[in-house]
């Protein structure tokens, strides 16, 4: 039996000014911020960090940035630091989310030095591997996953390791409402587990996170945490509705 505490973190993307955050935010104390045994953490976007760090603390709730940048400060228009997360009330933060890979020009190497520059400022980097659609259809999906993790882990200490999150989110589910199988994403799973095993050793392999993300609502999480190496979700869309996020938040193995 696992002792991985289930994770569920909502990544509420580029959604929602600090007053509609706020609002969001006081549904779900009021919905979910008295379930035990589980962690829940939410990733509004940087203008509502503040605001609602001081509205959660105290409560269950854990909060995340979205992305970071790896230098500590400078001449980086837009971009933002470990420290300033920390000092806005962060102690988490997503790193290479397919979009930023996507959209944004994050590569397997800024996300190394991302994550990094996360853990080094003291947050918990929740790193973001998976797969496009061509990827998986050609048969490459663990060579892509091997590849992400495998520069995104290199060089950190066994406790690094440890401290590091990860989110096995295939491309093609995010946004689509297209979710992996259980069974596909245990397979994925076990294997990043079986990798984080030869980086770190047994004992890291063993209590490391691996959430799954990808289109993960009410009616099916369920059945995807039902999988042995499924430690939590990453969720987009149903995040950001209390009631669904809620639910997710409640889900029965
Ligand atoms: C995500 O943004 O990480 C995600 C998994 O989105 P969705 O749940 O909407 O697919």
């Amino acid at each position: 039996m696992s002792t991985r505490v289930p994770l569920l973190a909502g990544n509420w993307k580029m959604y929602g000014t600090a007053p509609e955050a706020a609002a969001l935010v006081g549904d779900l104390l009021a919905l979910i911020g008295d379930v035990p045994d589980r962690d829940i953490l939410i990733a509004p976007p940087f203008t509502a960090l503040t605001s609602i760090a001081e509205r959660i603390a105290g409560s269950r709730l854990l909060l995340a940035a979205q992305n970071l940048h790896w230098e500590t400060q400078g001449a980086f228009t837009g971009e933002i630091s470990a420290s300033m997360l920390v000092a806005a009330g962060c102690t988490h933060v997503i790193v290479g989310h397919s979009e930023r890979r996507q959209l944004f020009g994050d590569t397997d190497a800024t996300v190394a030095r991302k994550t990094r520059a996360a853990l080094q400022g003291r947050l918990t980097p929740i790193v973001c591997v998976g797969e496009t659609l061509a990827e998986r259809e050609a048969g490459t999906t663990m060579d892509v996953v091997r590849r992400q993790l495998t520069i995104a882990l290199a060089d950190l200490s066994p406790d690094s390791v440890a401290a590091t999150i990860i989110a096995y989110e295939p491309v093609w589910a995010i946004g689509t409402g297209r979710v992996a199988t259980p069974e596909q994403a245990q397979e994925v799973h076990s294997e990043i587990r079986a990798l984080i095993s030869a980086l770190a050793g047994p004992a890291v392999a063993a209590g490391v996170r691996i959430l799954y993300g990808g289109s993960v609502k009410p009616d099916n999480v369920d059945a995807l945490l039902r999988q042995p190496d499924l430690d939590g979700a990453l969720v987009g869309g149903a995040s950001l509705k209390a009631t669904d996020f809620a639910r997710i938040v409640r889900f029965t193995s």
